[in-house]
């Protein structure tokens, strides 16, 4: 049987992607340097795939988003050199970001608002140019999923752009003996007429088609069997209703099944057995059959090999070389014979185990109901109109990566380090003091990530050593590995909270990270249902809001980022998912009435999820509110919203300071339809990435504008 692998990373076993590029960007290499860097570089990833597997694409490779290249290569945007291609990436000009599916992979997002669709042309024949380079089967971005995740087209005008960018693709099509084309977003809840033009355009372009599809099945899949494709990819493992529809209508006897049965976004080795148990049960309805893996392996770190993590864990895992190769004893049928079995479970927590089997109905619930703790909370914190807090962290300037990496090498102490972290704090609180803000932060400098940092503390969680992957252009981070029972070791965060408490008088609050987001952004177990690995995880962040308030800390802040990116790609599956993660959130965030309990999103579509979050009961939440100018605020207009909601007034992810009358306007907005005494003021997230200059100036305003508004409205109440 034939092997077929795809996706696999780009960024290099030492981030050769990132190193290369970014020292082009500082000036440090030419672009001719450069660019045959990125070739070799290319080479290399290739080679991988020439070693292991029969068939794989060329033309994965990008300076920066498949996206952007495929938006030039049809001619949304016109083909200039290296430094305008970078101009769309990064800057001041640069387009949206946006998360790709349901991963934490970012896009950058094409915007076809005032390009009509006969401007359309082929400005730019990528998978040509490859092919001169490297062979292997030139690879697409499918014309839907380009399409369906754009931005600026007009429903009613979808089918226009789709027909007239398919002869742009039947253009490129021609020339190619065979083409490889992913299309994800068939797996998205598609409409009737979706559907239909899918079928109308693929039955016009006529080539040796290659067809993917992952992250989950696809509802129509049958429609696509009288397509003119020479295969279709499908993926066995997120997907199990593509495997219910071929048990039910069979595969057709002209196309081959690309079968997705190793797993793309997942760390574990595949269970030799049950695979080929799985391969055997799929010739009863077909004979043509290639293996592939289940999803593009670009969500996956490039090696084991390296790491130095414990034997009983390192044996378990298999990253992106070892999916390839697995493809290979898979397709050959020579594999060691207990390969990916195991008999002992490690990590094996009796007591974390039997308290999540304790839970009931009332162990998500706090004692009393928002309106009384509201009235405590009053009392208790003192705030006035309008309080200015911010979302957790500030700048990790050179300074305190610098002492990070001496302490994790052991060229300093504990001692010293920490003593070096409370200095920062100390620092960090008088000036939040002098600013004037009303409820203050530690600052976050003891993090690296929002999430390492816990999976770090937490017993059952791994982090690795080189196991980037990557999160959108030259960026990676490393998601740590949830292997075993969760349990909280010792206190997380209690030692700088308090510390930085001990230097005021106004209120500290504290910064942990929920259950929802440390699942989203690191792999999880397979073992175990994610409910329980939630509720296990919720279970740590409970012990450690309750120290905390033994402490006498007073607001505590649950970061909930990835709660939007996590819910399901079918809608089918929503409920589901809204019941564990808010109830996760819940038992995580069971704290006194008296305790101020808060979460952070950012930067998602909460109008349709509003009443979701709603359930997750918190006192106050903060969103982000400067780019959509408060429309997100409006989602708020008919959801009978009665909590505190901070306001992101200023755009973190820009270096412009915000203007006193652009935040005013957000907050006159937001007025008109929440209470005044419920709002909030703050960034629309951490300030980490910023330079302390812009902090100390934003805040400035963000302070001096609460005042204005407190003093305005006082004198227009006494009149
Ligand atoms: N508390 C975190 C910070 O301030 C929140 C980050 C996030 O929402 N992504 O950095
Ligand atoms: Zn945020």
């Amino acid at each position: 049987m034939k092997s077929y692998g795809y996706g696999f990373p780009r960024l290099g076993k030492n981030r050769e992607h990132k190193r290369v590029i970014e020292n082009y960007w500082r000036g440090g290499l030419t672009e001719e340097e450069m660019l045959h860097s990125i070739d070799s570089l290319e080479e290399t990833r290739l080679a991988r795939y020439k070693s292991s597997v029969d068939i794989f694409p060329v033309g994965e490779m990008t300076l920066y988003c498949l996206m952007l290249d495929t938006a030039i290569m049809v001619g949304l945007y016109p083909k200039k050199g290296v430094n305008d291609y970078f101009a769309l990436c990064r800057g001041e000009g640069a387009l949206k970001l946006r998360k790709w599916f349901n991963t934490n992979y970012h896009y950058l997002v094409p915007d076809f608002r005032g390009f009509s669709p006969e401007r359309f042309r082929l400005n730019w024949n990528k998978p040509k140019e490859e092919l001169e380079k490297q062979q292997g089967i030139p690879y697409l971005i499918g014309p839907f999923t380009f399409l369906k995740l754009s931005t600026g087209i007009p429903e009613e005008k979808f089918g226009d752009y789709f027909f007239s960018l398919i002869g742009i693709y039947k253009e490129i099509i021609k020339g190619l003996r065979e083409v490889h084309i992913d299309e994800p977003a068939f797996v998205f809840d598609l409409s009737k007429k979706e559907i239909e033009i899918i079928k109308e355009g693929y039955r016009q372009l006529n080539g040796k088609i290659y067809l993917f599809t992952y992250y989950e099945g696809v509802d129509f899949l049958k429609s696509l069997y009288d397509l003119p494709i020479e295969g279709l990819g499908l993926d066995l493992i997120d997907g199990k209703k593509n495997l219910r529809i071929i048990e039910e209508y069979g595969f057709p006897e002209d196309k081959y099944l690309i079968a997705g049965i190793v797993n793309g976004r997942n760390v574990w080795k595949t269970d030799i057995r049950e695979t080929k148990e799985l391969i055997e049960h799929l010739y009863k309805f077909t004979e043509k059959m290639m293996l592939s893996n289940s999803s593009p392996l670009y969500h996956l770190p490039i090696t084991v090999k390296g790491e130095e993590l414990d034997e009983a864990l390192l044996s378990r895992l298999a990253f992106a070389e070892e999916r390839l190769d697995e493809l290979r004893m898979l397709a050959t049928d020579t594999y060691p014979a207990d390969y990916g079995v195991y008999k002992e479970e490690i990590g094996l927590d009796m007591g974390i185990r039997e308290r999540v089997s304790a839970l009931t109905e009332d162990s998500f619930k706090r004692e009393t109901p928002y309106q009384i703790r509201q009235t405590i909370q009053k009392r208790v914190l003192g705030l006035p109109l309008f309080p200015v807090t911010t979302i957790g962290s500030f700048p990790q300037t050179k300074e305190i990566r610098g002492k990070r990496r001496d302490w994790t090498k052991d060229k300093i102490g504990e001692k010293e380090y920490s003593s070096f972290i409370k200095e920062k704090i100390r620092e960090l609180i008088r000036l939040e003091e002098e600013l004037g803000l009303d409820v203050l932060v530690h600052g976050e400098f003891e993090r690296t990530d929002m999430v390492e940092f816990f999976a770090k503390k937490l017993g059952g969680i791994a982090t690795t050593k080189n196991g980037w992957i990557i999160s959108y252009g030259t960026r990676g981070y490393r998601p740590p590995i949830i292997y075993a029972d969760v349990k909280r070791e010792t206190p997380m965060t209690v030692d700088e909270i308090t510390y930085a408490q001990s230097r005021t008088s106004k209120p500290v609050k504290a910064i942990l990270t929920g259950p929802v987001t440390i699942i989203a952004w690191s792999f999880i177990r397979e073992d175990m249902a994610i409910r329980d690995v939630a509720y296990q995880i919720a279970l740590s962040l409970q012990d450690e809001v309750s120290d905390l308030e033994k402490a006498n800390i007073k607001i505590v802040q649950i970061d909930e980022p990835a709660f939007r990116e996590m819910t399901p790609i079918k809608r089918r599956d929503w409920d589901d998912y809204f019941n564990w993660a808010i109830n996760s959130f819940r038992l995580a965030g069971r704290a006194k009435p008296a305790t101020q309990l808060h979460t952070h999103m950012c930067y998602s579509d909460f109008g349709e999820i509003l009443d979701q979050i709603l359930k997750m009961d918190f006192d106050v939440i903060s969103i982000e509110a400067s780019r959509s100018r408060g429309e997100l605020i409006d989602s708020f207009r008919e959801s009978g919203f009665d909590r505190g909601i901070g306001l992101g007034v200023w755009d973190i992810h820009s270096p412009i300071v915000p203007s006193n009358e652009a935040m005013k306007g957000v907050i006159e907005r937001a007025m008109k339809f929440i209470p005044r005494q419920n709002i909030w003021i703050n960034p629309d997230c951490g300030l980490k990435t910023r330079n302390w200059k812009e902090v100390k100036e934003s805040i400035r305003n963000m302070v001096d504008m609460a005042k204005e508004m407190r003093s305005h409205l006082s004198l227009s109440e006494n009149t």
